[in-house]
């Protein structure tokens, strides 16, 4: 799909605004993009900054040919910077030395764009360095600050941008966007109740371990939705050497999880028995206790496979 084309179907009402905003040639000096993680705002930004560049505006979007779309997409461009936190914060003297680099003339052109990520990382002084520099900018210069935490941006910085909210995408439309980068409905299905990232959800999926983690996962529940006790097997057979590191077993759950919660919308939808809606909602409080087990340090093995009893002969298990 067409990077403008996701863009408007993400945040619509955005894109909308940006694209008027060009028209009439009223893009800000400074804009705040604040939402979620994997809102979108990383990619507007880059667009913005493309549609600012390119030589070859296409249909008012980016060409993504031009040697100038070409170095922002590679992060190479000489007049767009992007500032990051050095650890914990943004120090002053990074603001500082992005205050220099834009004192010289543009190399290219006079038109410079700096994007500052996570914004609110900015230390006071650094957060009071941009300010002077917002209130005057030195030549054609377009900020673009990202935070999650608008919260713990200034105020005084906050009224220097325009700020633009950028909304969560909802699952169904997450759907229709995997959907639309040929990943399958089953697993569209299954990687927006995972994340609410659309760049994040397209990378798991083109994930090789991902896909053998997902199909064992799978397994592993049609196995306990059956009370079948191979279940319990399986999980040393199969799970053990697919889900090594922390971050694995972390998905691992969460993949479970995802699936008990389909199986409950499923038997909900078609109103099956109080008993069976009962059992399915407890196998969900069993899994979130077993995931509190391991964060506490039981071992992945053990607290499966604990699971696996618990879920199945509940009176033969241990230690509750
Ligand atoms: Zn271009």
């Amino acid at each position: 799909m067409k990077e403008y084309q996701q863009l408007e179907q993400q945040q619509p009402l955005l894109y909308k605004q940006l694209q008027n905003s060009f028209k009439h040639g009223r893009i800000a000096h400074a804009y705040l993009f604040e939402g979620d993680a994997g809102t979108g705002k990383r990619a507007f930004a880059l667009w913005l900054t493309k549609k600012i560049f390119c030589t070859n505006i296409i249909e008012d979007n980016p060409c993504n040919q031009c040697s100038n779309c070409l170095r922002i997409n590679a992060g190479e461009h000489p007049d767009v910077l992007l500032v990051a936190p050095e650890g914990q914060t943004i120090k002053v003297d990074q603001i500082r030395q992005l205050k220099s680099e834009y004192s010289k003339s543009g190399i290219e052109t006079k038109q410079k764009v700096f994007i500052i990520e996570q914004a609110e990382k900015m230390s006071i002084g650094a957060a009071n360095s941009l300010l002077k520099f917002l209130e005057e900018p030195e030549g054609q210069v377009t900020a673009l600050l990202e935070t999650e935490s608008i919260g713990k941006i200034l105020p005084t910085i906050q009224s220097r941008c325009q700020i633009l909210h950028f909304q969560p995408l909802d699952g169904k439309k997450m759907v229709g966007l995997l959907k639309a980068e040929g990943v399958g409905e089953k697993t569209a299905v299954l990687l927006a109740s995972l994340t609410n990232s659309l760049e994040k959800a397209v990378e798991i999926s083109r994930d090789e371990w991902f896909n053998e983690a997902r199909e064992i996962i799978e397994q592993w529940f049609d196995y306990l939705v059956k009370d079948d006790l191979q279940a319990f097997i399986y999980v040393q057979k199969r799970m053990l050497k697919v889900f090594k590191e922390k971050e694995q077993q972390k998905l691992g759950f969460d993949l479970l999880l995802a699936y008990y919660r389909g199986q409950l919308t499923k038997i909900l939808t078609e109103k099956r028995s109080k008993t069976e809606i009962r059992q399915t909602a407890q196998r969900v409080e069993l899994i979130l206790d077993a995931y509190r087990k391991w964060e506490a340090n039981v071992s992945w093995q053990s607290v499966c496979e604990q699971l696996v009893i618990r879920m199945i002969h509940p009176k033969l298990s241990i230690g509750g």
